[in-house]
C-alpha cells in the first residue's frame, strides 16, 4: 500500500471496488477504550487496522498465534506447482507500525463477565469490546478414520502452510497413471468453490505432467458453487480427466484408512495415490471457549455490527460467524471486518451502528489464464444478511477466451490489492 488512506477511503477501496458501503462513523468526544481482536487473518487483521484508522484513540490489541500469516486464496496454485508458497506469506510489521499492539500468542480463554482474554502464557488482556476472528477448525469427527495423524498421509490442505506443501509433494511423487481423490464436505464450509478450483488446478498439473492419471471428486452434496461454469470448463480443458461423484450418486466419503490408503463410500472402496480429504468445519476453538458458538459450531451474530447474539460486547467476523447468505470467503471476511470496525466506533461513541451493504466476489482460477467469478451484495433484513436482489451473478456461461483471461487477471489483482491493504 502506498501512503496512508484517508478515513473516508478506509471502508471503500479494494481492487478498485468497495467491499463495504456505509457512511463513516462520527467520532466520540471522549476516549473510547480498548478493543482486543483475536485472529490476524483476513477478518481480524483488517478489523484491527480499520479500527485504528477510524479512531486512533482506541487501544487496539491484535492477538495472533503465528508471526507469519499464510493465505489460503491462491494456495491451490501452490499445490499445482504454479506459485511459490512465499507469495502467500505476510508479516504483521506494517500493522504494528499503525500502532496496533500485536501479541503473538494463542488466546486460550475468554471471560465475558470480567471482559478479559487470557493468552497461552497467562497474560490477561482486558477489553471493552472483543472481536473474535479465529477462522475455522476442522471437525475431526466428521469422516470416520480421519484424524490429525491421518492428515499427514491424506492432507486436507484447508489451512494453508505445511499441509499445502505436503499435498504438493504427494502430487509430485505420485506415478503417472495414479488416482487422485478430492473429498469435498457438505455446506457450510470455508470457500465454497475451493474444492472445485483445487480439482481444476490439480487436473491442470496432471494433464501437463502426468496425463495418464485420473481425478475423482467425492462430494457430500448434490450441487456446488459456479457448478455450470466449472463443469463446462472441465469438459473443455480436462475431458475424461475429472469425474465428479455427487452425494446422490454415492459421493459421500463414509470412512478412510490412512494406513492402507483407502477411501470408502457406500458403494466403492478406492485406493488412490493421493487422497485430499477436506472434512467438515466449525468456528475456531476460541469461539467455543468464549461461549459464542451455537450447536452448529458456528457463531450467530447481529448483522449491523457482527456482535454475538449469545454474548454482548463480543463480535465475531470472518469464517467463524454465521453471516446469512454471505459465503465464507476472504473477500467477505474483509468486508465484515470493516463493517464491524465502523460499528464498534459508533457503539463506543454511544451511537447505533449504520445499516451496511457488504460485497463479496469469489474469483476462481480453473487453469492459468482462465478465471470465473461469482459476486453479490448483501444487506441486513430481519436480523439476517440477505443477497440484494439482482445485485450479483456469475461470469457468463458462454464467453470468449479473452473474458476468461481478463477474469484470471482480475483474480490476481484482487489478491494483491487485498493482501496489500491488509498487511502492506
Ligand atoms: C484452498 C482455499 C482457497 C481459497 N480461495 C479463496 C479465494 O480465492 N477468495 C476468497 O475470498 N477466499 C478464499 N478462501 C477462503 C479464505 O481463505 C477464508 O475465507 C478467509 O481466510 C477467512 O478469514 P478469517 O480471518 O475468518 O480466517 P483466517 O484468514 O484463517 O484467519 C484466522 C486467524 O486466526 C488465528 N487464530 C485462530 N485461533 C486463534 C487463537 N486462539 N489465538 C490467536 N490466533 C488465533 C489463526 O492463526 C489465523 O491467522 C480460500 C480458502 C481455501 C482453503
Amino acid at each position: 500500500m502506498t501512503g496512508s488512506p484517508s478515513r473516508r477511503d478506509v471502508l471503500m477501496t479494494v481492487a478498485g471496488a468497495a467491499t463495504a458501503l456505509m457512511p463513516m462513523p462520527a467520532l466520540a468526544q471522549n476516549a473510547p477504550g480498548r478493543v482486543v481482536v483475536v485472529g490476524g487473518g483476513f477478518a481480524g487483521a483488517t478489523c484491527a487496522r480499520t479500527l485504528k484508522r477510524l479512531d486512533p484513540r482506541i487501544a487496539v490489541t491484535l492477538v495472533e498465534a503465528n508471526q507469519i500469516f499464510t493465505a489460503c486464496p491462491f494456495s491451490n496454485e501452490v499445490i499445482a506447482g504454479l506459485r511459490d508458497i512465499k507469495a502467500q506469506q505476510f508479516d504483521y510489521k506494517k500493522i504494528a507500525d499503525d500502532k496496533v499492539a500485536v501479541s503473538f500468542e494463542p488466546a486460550t480463554a475468554v471471560d465475558p463477565q470480567a471482559r478479559t482474554v487470557t493468552l497461552s502464557g497467562g497474560t490477561r488482556l482486558p477489553y471493552d469490546r472483543l472481536v473474535l476472528a479465529p477462522g475455522v477448525d476442522l471437525r475431526w469427527d466428521s469422516v470416520p478414520g480421519y484424524t490429525e495423524a491421518a492428515a499427514e498421509r491424506m492432507p486436507h490442505a484447508w489451512k494453508a502452510g505445511a499441509q499445502t506443501l505436503l499435498l504438493r509433494r504427494q502430487l509430485e511423487a505420485m506415478p503417472d497413471g495414479g488416482l487422485v481423490i478430492i473429498a469435498a464436505p457438505a455446506n457450510p464450509y470455508r470457500c465454497p468453490p475451493g474444492p472445485y478450483e483445487r480439482a481444476s488446478l490439480v487436473a491442470y498439473y496432471l494433464k501437463t505432467r502426468k496425463p495418464k492419471s485420473k481425478l475423482i471428486i467425492l462430494d457430500a452434496k448434490d450441487a456446488f458453487s459456479k457448478q455450470r461454469l466449472f463443469q463446462n470448463a472441465w469438459k473443455e480443458l480436462y475431458p475424461d480427466l475429472i469425474e465428479w461423484v455427487s452425494l446422490s450418486s454415492g459421493g459421500k466419503v463414509t470412512a478412510v484408512d490412512a494406513g492402507s490408503m483407502t477411501v470408502m463410500t457406500d458403494f466403492t472402496k478406492y485406493t488412490p495415490a493421493v487422497a485430499n480429504i477436506v472434512p467438515a468445519q466449525k468456528a475456531g476453538r476460541i469461539a467455543d471457549l468464549a461461549g459464542v458458538a451455537d450447536r452448529t459450531g458456528w457463531c450467530p451474530v447481529e448483522p449491523l455490527s457482527f456482535e454475538s447474539t449469545l454474548h454482548p460486547n463480543i463480535h465475531v467476523i470472518g469464517d467463524a460467524c454465521i453471516a446469512g447468505a454471505m459465503p465464507k470467503a476472504g473477500f467477505a471476511a474483509n468486508a465484515q471486518a470493516k463493517v464491524c470496525a465502523a460499528a464498534i466506533v459508533r457503539l463506543m461513541g454511544g451511537q447505533k451502528p449504520d445499516e451496511p451493504r457488504l460485497i463479496n466476489t469469489c474469483y476462481t482460477t480453473v487453469a492459468p489464464g482462465y478465471g470465473i467469478t461469482v459476486a453479490a451484495v448483501y444487506r441486513p433484513v430481519n436480523g439476517q444478511l440477505v443477497e440484494v436482489q439482482g445485485s450479483g451473478g456469475t461470469s457468463p456461461v458462454e464467453a470468449p477466451k479473452a473474458t476468461r483471461e481478463q477474469e484470471a487477471k482480475l483474480a490476481d489483482g484482487w489478491f494483491n490489492t487485498m493482501t496489500g491493504e491488509i498487511f502492506g
